[in-house]
């Protein structure tokens, strides 16, 4: 490394107790910037001594910030909220300069993620609660909840802004202490988000960022003062999170990996699918957990859904996210690269058609960059690799069916329930499809459907393991726990004496 270039690197640290601190190890890892291939930045991990002091700080701050008054915790959201708007531009910087992605799909994120925000502003409308006056005679029943303490949120790289921001704002204006354990891919943001939180006048220790791999994780899902884990990730790593606090008495939403399916059907208005599809397939490289990558084409869909596929796929400008002319930026790591490569090349292998081949791409200036193209594979079967796997890059896989009652048996059978589509003209059609689908999130004629802040987000089978989905009302469900209170006020000198009958209203 020359000298001029170690100059450039800049080193990401924790944000514990309310300041930056580079920690107590010397333990470092490299993040790189995708684009160009080159390193960007150095990241501190977390030693065990980081992580004690960071769980000691959320446990004080969590004892004061829960008791603030709930006008006061809105106070705080409102000026972050304003605080992450007037950053939008630097956020999403940061997020294509380590991601990767397009700069106008990062702001998107950042917009997504601000949503979020707006919905936990209105957290006094969430935390009303129920009366029941005068249940029994004399006795009024209500229940209210209470925030859970510390809790723990483990975010991948595909979202570095988005998903943090799924939880900490529901978690901390429901008055818990927040731990973000951000990706090591894309760390920066999360430093830029927690300053926002100070200057929008949060107190120390409430929203913290620890950097770290598995070692930080594991320390997390085990601390007994932690109460709560929130995770959005792989599925194996999902899974693993889920049986690993539980079994430590934590409360657990784990979030795992995905394989959306969207049915086109003949009568479908078949540019408007070919675009939706196109931008839900390669949009972000394909690394979305909300992405499409099968399309599932229905009897005579198929020739024309595929040509037009094809015709846009082509059309798709890959290059540098900071250029505005790019519609599609690099995928997160060589390795992903590669993988992409070899599946592609198999499901080749096995019989399917190579429609448009991303494989072999060279980005110009970016020669080192970790580049692969939009790729079409048409005539895929449910046993290749293709198939079974979350490629998680420019990949749209489709599989040619004579029915809707096929598509949804596909659908039913994969062992990911994340999100699906249909693209109709029928009514009938899409009602059956969306009352028979075993996923979490669908859309009728929208390929993304990922749910406004004011719903929560969530799938089925193997991408979510926990009770809650995350944000919106089930994650104020998540981060709080029910009392209910039964409350008699004697009149004086009415006495009734003991009774031993189970008690009942009347
Ligand atoms: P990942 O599972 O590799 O990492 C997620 C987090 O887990 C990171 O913070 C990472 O440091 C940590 N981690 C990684 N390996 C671990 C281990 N062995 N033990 C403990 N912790 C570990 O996921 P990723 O590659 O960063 O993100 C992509 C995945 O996330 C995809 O599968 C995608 O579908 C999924 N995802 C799902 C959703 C959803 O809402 N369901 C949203 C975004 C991403």
């Amino acid at each position: 490394m020359t000298q001029q270039t170690q100059q450039q690197i800049k080193h990401v640290e924790h944000f514990i107790n309310g300041e930056r601190t580079a920690g107590t190890g010397d333990r470092t890892q490299e993040i790189y910037n995708p684009a160009t291939g080159e390193v960007s930045g150095i990241l501190h991990l977390t030693t065990d001594e980081d992580l004690q002091a960071t769980v000691a700080a959320a446990r004080k701050a969590a004892d004061t910030w829960g008791d603030v008054s709930l006008a006061k915790r809105t106070a705080v959201l409102f000026k972050f909220r304003e605080l992450v708007a007037a950053h939008t531009d630097e956020l999403a910087a940061l997020i294509t300069a380590e991601h990767g992605k397009v700069l106008s799909d990062a702001k998107g994120e950042v917009g997504r993620g601000l949503e979020v925000v707006e919905f936990a502003c209105g957290i006094a409308e969430q935390l009303k609660g129920e009366f029941s006056d005068q249940f029994s005679t004399g006795i009024d029943v209500y229940s209210f909840r209470q925030p859970l303490g510390v809790v723990a949120g483990i975010t991948p790289f595909n979202f570095p802004v988005m998903v943090p921001l799924w939880m900490a704002p529901v978690a901390i204006a429901t008055g818990n202490a927040f731990i973000l354990k951000p990706s090591e891919r894309d760390p920066s943001p999360s430093l830029l988000i927690a300053e926002l939180w100070q200057r929008a006048g949060l107190p120390d220790g409430v929203f913290q960022v620890l950097h770290g791999g598995k070692e930080a994780v594991d320390g997390l899902l085990t601390h007994p003062d932690v109460d709560g884990i929130s995770f959005v990730g792989s599925t194996p790593i999902a899974k693993y999170v889920h049986e690993t606090a539980t079994k430590h008495g934590k409360r657990v939403q784990a979030l795992g990996g995905a394989k959306n399916h969207a049915i086109v059907l003949p009568d479908a208005d078949m540019d408007s699918a070919a675009d939706n599809l196109t931008a839900a397939a390669f949009g972000s490289a394909g690394e979305r957990c909300m992405a499409v990558s099968v399309a599932v084409a229905v009897g005579e869909a198929a020739d024309l859904l595929v040509d037009k596929l094809a015709e846009r796929a082509k059309d798709i400008t890959v290059g540098n996210g900071m250029d505005a002319s790019s519609d599609m930026g690099p995928v997160i790591t060589p390795a992903s690269r590669d993988r992409v490569v070899r599946i592609v090349t198999a499901a080749e292998e096995a019989g399917a058609a190579v429609v448009v081949d991303g494989r072999e791409l060279i980005v110009q200036d970016h020669e080192n960059g970790f580049f692969v193209g939009p790729t079409v594979l048409d005539r895929v079967r449910q046993d290749m690799e293709a198939y079974e796997e979350e490629i998680f890059g420019p990949v749209l896989v489709v599989l040619r069916v004579d029915s809707l009652e096929e598509g949804i048996e596909i659908i039913n059978a994969n062992p990911y329930g994340n999100g699906t589509a249909i693209f109709t003209s029928s009514g009938a059609y899409a009602r059956q499809f969306k009352r028979r689908v075993t996923v979490g999130m669908i859309g009728v004629n929208v390929p993304i459907p990922v749910p406004v802040a004011w719903h929560s987000f969530g799938g089925w089978k193997a991408s979510l393991f926990g009770d809650h989905h995350i944000y919106g009302p089930d994650g104020v469900r998540f981060y709080t726990r029910g009392k209910a209170v039964t409350e008699r006020w004697p009149e004086p000198h009415h006495a009734s004496g003991a009774s031993f009958a189970f008690p009942s209203s009347g």
